[in-house]
């Protein structure tokens, strides 16, 4: 044979601009979702995912192998960076961040499965534009329990004067997001967030821990307030997750957080059909609702 698979060399595969290598790669083994697939689910939803996260500092699970693999997170520019991810400073240290489609097909070709930006922008990365509660049921809590403590946390975001937005992780909690208007900043976040899950576990010991302890969760949800902190991130709405079947960090409409809710079916494979299908965008109205975070729990609160 003078070559493999004949002489001429196949054309260049590009999603979005970006040139893929290995397109035929699968990813996610029990899906035979490929490299090609994942970066056409990513040029299908960048107009819904990139509001959330371009222009910020990004922590990126890489699992070059796909997502059976070994997986590791990236926080710094690598070497060999497409132009379409910029490096970028934030504070003393270095960062990776994307503008648009192209850049995150960039990040596909570089083995990205997941994408988990700040909560605050590169244009204020001090001051935060959103507040995440993640919550982290013990092995031993039920789905049942983490969709009433996410809507306790809404309701008390609520009484403060902010607006709860609802999303799956892909994995088995929940996270409540509230847009701010950035004024306060990492500090002022982190003892907000820290207040409303000590005072859930204070109303509800049985049900709820702030303490990150795992060995204090047993039977438990803990209520990790610790995504508002100066470099912590929590993934992105619409990132797909480097775990078992594909699923992809979900926004769901609150009326969508019912019994029959399976986040195990919100996945590469079903997320682009659900967005194209649907006129209403489950978290409308989220820029329009951020608010500046209050100066405590109490509604009425002046805000800073
Ligand atoms: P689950 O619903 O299964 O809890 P999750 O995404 O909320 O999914 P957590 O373990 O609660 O998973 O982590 C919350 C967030 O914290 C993640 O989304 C991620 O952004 C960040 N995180 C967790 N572990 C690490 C880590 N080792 N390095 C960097 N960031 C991490
Ligand atoms: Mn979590
Ligand atoms: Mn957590």
């Amino acid at each position: 044979a003078t070559s493999k698979r004949g002489s001429a060399k196949a054309a260049t595969e590009r999603v979005a601009g970006i040139a893929l290598t290995h397109p035929d790669r699968v990813l996610w083994e029990g899906q035979g979702i490929t490299k090609r697939d994942l970066a056409r689910y990513h040029e299908a939803v960048a107009g819904h995912l990139l509001p959330h996260a371009a222009n910020r500092p990004l922590t990126l699970v890489r699992c070059p192998g796909g997502s059976g693999t070994s997986c590791f997170f990236a926080k710094h520019p690598w070497a060999g960076l497409d132009p379409a991810v910029e490096a970028v400073r934030v504070g003393d240290d270095e960062a990776v961040a994307v503008r648009d489609p192209a850049g995150l097909v960039a990040l596909v070709q570089a083995g990205v499965l997941e994408i988990h930006p700040w909560g605050a922008t590169l244009a204020d990365p001090e001051r935060p534009d959103r507040l995440v509660i993640d919550l982290d049921p013990a092995e031993d809590v039920g789905f049942d329990a983490v969709r009433a403590a996410a809507l306790e946390v809404r309701g008390r975001l609520e009484a403060a004067g902010l607006v709860g937005f609802l999303k799956t992780t892909g994995g088995k909690g929940l996270h409540v997001v509230a847009p701010l208007v950035p004024r306060a900043g990492w500090e002022e976040a982190r003892a907000f967030a820290a207040a409303l899950a000590g005072s859930m576990e204070h109303d509800a010991p049985s049900r709820f821990t702030h303490a990150s302890r795992k060995a204090e969760r047993t039977g438990r949800i803990f209520v990790d307030y610790l995504r508002n902190t100066r470099g912590a991130t929590a993934v992105a709405p619409y990132s797909p997750r480097a775990r078992p079947g594909a699923p992809v960090a979900t926004p769901l409409a609150w009326d969508e957080l019912t019994p029959g809710l399976r986040p195990g079916d919100l996945t590469v494979a079903t997320v682009p059909a659900r967005l194209a299908g649907s006129t209403r965008d489950p978290w409308e109205g989220f820029a329009a609702a951020a608010r500046p975070l209050p100066t405590s729990l109490e509604r009425g609160a002046t805000p800073r």
